[in-house]
């Protein structure tokens, strides 16, 4: 697993090099506000530009604090976890400005959204979660199901008659043999409900880049993987997944 991840390294740079570029670009504009006001908060109070300073710098200060912790935990050394909870935080806020600089560079929104995913992967694996099959819920999006299947699935997978049709049936299969939750969802706020009723300890989530950036956040602090979904139809149409990566994943984090 750890191979596969490697040849992933750089994808996980550029997640980390934009965020890292969007970090000094709102500090570089702290400083010019700061700049531009400091006569002002000087007329209001003369230590007012010193006070600000300071929440500016710690505020700052802070931010990158999370980002070299990000940077820690890809390289699998020691980390603080009180920067985790707030990794996320500063993630969403920084991520609009990372994609405006991407572009400045022609790298695509989709790009970035796997580069986090890549990292947030990698964060995961190094850290060693291992948890037993039946506390793990296996996620994937319901365009994974056969567009023409009559089977109704969302509810109940076990609607699924595994006919070979499309990689469902092979999921249930792995399923019933490993003794893993698996769940098909049509969305964020249904994923979310399945993950409030079953309590995981860990989730497994298969889609798009996008659906798993903002999956793997909103699950926070449940540790969450992520597997890409094969769009071989263009998005949301009859996908796929490699179910040798899927193997590979389980094999690293069932215990
Ligand atoms: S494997 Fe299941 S979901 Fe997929 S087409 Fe066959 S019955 Fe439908």
């Amino acid at each position: 697993m750890l191979s596969s991840l490697e040849a992933l390294r750089p994808k996980k740079r550029l997640f980390l090099g934009l965020l890292l570029a969007s970090e000094v670009f709102v500090a570089l504009m702290l400083y010019v506000a700061w700049r531009i006001s400091y006569l002002g908060l000087e007329n209001i109070f003369e230590h007012l530009p010193a006070i600000f300073a300071a929440i500016l710098i710690l505020v700052s200060t802070f931010s990158f604090g999370a980002l070299c912790n990000m940077v820690l935990a890809v390289k699998g050394l020691p980390t603080l976890k009180f920067f985790h909870r707030y990794s996320f935080a500063i993630i969403k806020f920084l991520f609009p400005l990372a994609v405006r600089i991407g572009k400045i560079f022609n790298i695509k929104r989709r790009q970035i959204e796997g580069s986090f995913v890549a990292v947030s992967n990698l964060i995961f694996m190094k850290s060693g979660i291992k948890v037993p099959a039946k506390k793990l819920l296996v996620l994937s999006p319901h365009c994974l199901q056969l567009s023409t299947c009559p089977h109704k699935i969302t509810r109940d997978p076990n609607n699924c008659k595994r006919c070979g049709g499309c990689n469902v049936g092979d999921l249930m299969k792995l399923a019933d043999e490993m003794g893993f939750t698996f769940f098909v969802a049509t969305g964020g706020t249904l994923a979310r409900q399945v993950v409030k009723k079953i309590r995981p300890q860990a989730v497994l989530a298969i889609a798009c880049e996008r659906d798993l950036m903002s999956g793997i956040q909103d699950v926070y602090p449940l540790p969450a993987v992520g597997v890409l979904n094969i769009r071989p139809n263009g998005p949301c149409n009859n996908t796929r997944v490699d179910m040798d990566e899927v193997r590979r994943v389980l094999a690293q984090i069932v215990a």
